[in-house]
């Protein structure tokens, strides 16, 4: 099992991919210019109807690479569902959703979401219209509505596994297994991962067809325009250190992590007692509760959004100038997910860590495995 890199792989423009004017059209209104590297490697082998692994971080680009051909492979006229994308998080489900209503925008592809912790009425409607081709959701939901008999698989043609990685910490494993079950062996599978553990290279075998490997540098979106730092603070020092952070700024949008659920609550109670308009995101809020929470924080109103990992990953809102490790991440994996929030499609962004005494030595583990270094900062002097 080698990974590739296609000869193909030298397009410059999208007008080189051969897609529908309707699609080109619309890629351009999205305001790109050229493909990034990952759509580069994939498109041309998605669209060729090859199976695809895609070793490529969020911030890559790769929501495209899979949308592209899927959008090229829809057949208009056709019933049934006709694509099915299983993501980990309802954020990144709803992304996808959201990235393909606008690839699609001049010939329509209807996807419709499949995700626990919202209403599954609304959804059971949307699958019995005909025009639903697409169905994007997280294994649980997606697998309920199977058991209940409301979705089909039977039409699927093309499957997107998104995020595998995630899906497997999440314990997803068995339950993408079934879902897989119930669609057809001839159907074309992309898989799209950001690290490649033993047990992914085991579904890939068991679920994919002699598929193209193709890799971009995993850390590359985030080294080069995130500028890294940290600062020496302990506990009770932290939430002062962050509100210093905050008021240096004109007009801050910064995303500050916590580990816990009740670490995020605490720290948001404290920042909007203390008179800072602060967003809350964590995994116990419902659908609607976070959707209200990212629009807040997408148009600016609110300028600070308080987060669990779960926010982490797929997260795209442009212009977030600051993510703030208020607790360490657990891993190298997850400190270049979250601090890839900040920085999206090359502009500028800062990733500060509050490190506390006890929490050196764990740091330095984390950075060591970065290819750049983290320089200590000095904070700011406060007003
Ligand atoms: P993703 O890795 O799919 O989460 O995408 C990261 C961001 O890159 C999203 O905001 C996309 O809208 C954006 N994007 C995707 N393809 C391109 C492209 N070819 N040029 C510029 N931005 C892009």
């Amino acid at each position: 099992m080698t990974i590739e890199a296609l000869p193909e792989a030298t397009h410059a423009s999208f007008s080189d991919f051969p897609v529908s004017g309707a699609t080109r059209k619309a890629i351009s209104e999205q305001g790109w210019d050229v493909p990034t590297e990952i759509q580069n490697l994939t498109i041309p082998a998605l669209l060729d109807g090859e199976d695809v692994v895609g070793l490529a971080q969020t911030g890559s680009g790769k929501t495209a690479a899979f949308l592209i051909p899927l959008v090229e492979a829809m057949e208009r006229n056709a019933r049934g569902i006709q694509a099915l994308i299983i993501t980990p998080t309802r954020e990144l489900a709803s992304q996808a959703a959201d990235e393909l209503k606008s690839l699609s925008r001049h010939e329509p592809v209807k996807p419709v979401v499949l995700c626990g912790g919202t209403s599954i009425k609304p959804q059971i409607n949307a699958l019995r219209g005909r025009a639903t081709k697409v169905a994007v959701g997280t294994p649980g939901r997606i697998l309920d509505h199977l058991q209940r008999g409301t979705l089909q698989l039977g039409s699927v043609k093309y499957l997107v596994l998104d995020e595998a990685d995630r899906m497997l910490d999440m314990g997803f494993a068995p339950d993408v297994g079934r879902i897989l079950s119930h669609t057809p062996d001839a159907r074309q599978t992309a898989l799209f991962s950001a690290t490649m553990p033993k047990e992914i290279k085991g579904i890939v075998n068991r679920h994919m067809r002699s598929p193209r490997w193709v890799a971009v540098e995993t850390s590359a979106p985030t080294v080069d325009t995130v500028e890294q730092v940290y600062y020496r603070v302990d506990g009770k020092e932290k939430t002062t250190a962050l509100k210093t952070l905050i008021d240096a700024e004109e007009k801050p949008l910064v995303i500050v992590f916590r580990r816990t659920k009740r670490g995020a609550k605490n720290l948001h109670r404290q920042l909007e007692r203390q008179g800072y308009k602060a967003g809350l995101l964590h995994g116990g809020k419902t659908q609607s509760q976070r959707t209200k929470a990212l629009e807040s924080f997408n148009m600016g109103r609110t300028r600070i959004l308080v987060a669990t990992n779960v926010a982490a990953r797929g997260l795209d809102i442009p212009n977030v100038s600051h993510v703030i490790n208020y607790d360490l991440p657990e891993d190298v994996d997850t400190y270049v997910h979250r601090i890839g929030r900040t920085a999206r499609a090359g502009k500028h962004g800062v990733a500060v860590s509050l490190i506390g005494e006890a929490e050196v030595r764990e740091f330095r583990q984390i950075t060591k495995r970065l290819p750049v270094e983290v320089r200590e900062s000095r904070l700011p002097k406060s007003a």
